[in-house]
């Protein structure tokens, strides 16, 4: 169960499919129908070359540990210590997010380390897409 007080995002027109994804359980990207480009976060045109051609796709929901900074202070919705972590997915764009199933630890947060999503429903809109170790359960 997520914890009281957590700071949860608010869904615009233009993310609001990234988060209709979570909740189905889907990590959903854009991608470029001129260039190719993936990218996140979502917007309505390619931040590489300014298509409007984009189209949402399902992505892998795999990823790897790019960097993370460990929080000693208290936070609402966070106990610490606790892991600010940036993932790169698999498709290329990075994601700031937090790393579940493992220790809040230096030794468990390795970089590089393969990560999968993982979906936790905070609210009934909101589902937010964290990341665990690709051998955790
Ligand atoms: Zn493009």
């Amino acid at each position: 169960m997520p914890e009281p007080g957590r700071a949860l995002p608010q869904p615009t027109p233009e993310t609001q499919h990234f988060w209709d994804g979570t909740q189905a359980g889907e990590l959903r990207l854009q991608r470029c129908d001129a260039c190719s480009n993936v990218y996140f976060p979502p917007r309505p045109f390619c931040p590489k070359c300014a298509s409007r051609k984009v189209s949402v796709f399902k992505a892998s929901g795999r990823a790897k540990l790019y960097s993370y900074v460990i929080h000693h202070r208290p936070v609402p919705g966070f106990t610490p210590p606790y892991a600010i972590a940036v993932v790169e997915l698999a498709e290329g764009p990075r994601m700031m997010t937090n790393i579940v199933g493992c220790p809040q630890t230096p030794e468990a947060l390795v970089l590089d380390m393969a990560l999968d999503v993982a979906f936790e429903k905070q609210t009934d809109t909101i589902t937010l897409p964290l990341f665990k170790p690709t051998n955790a359960s």
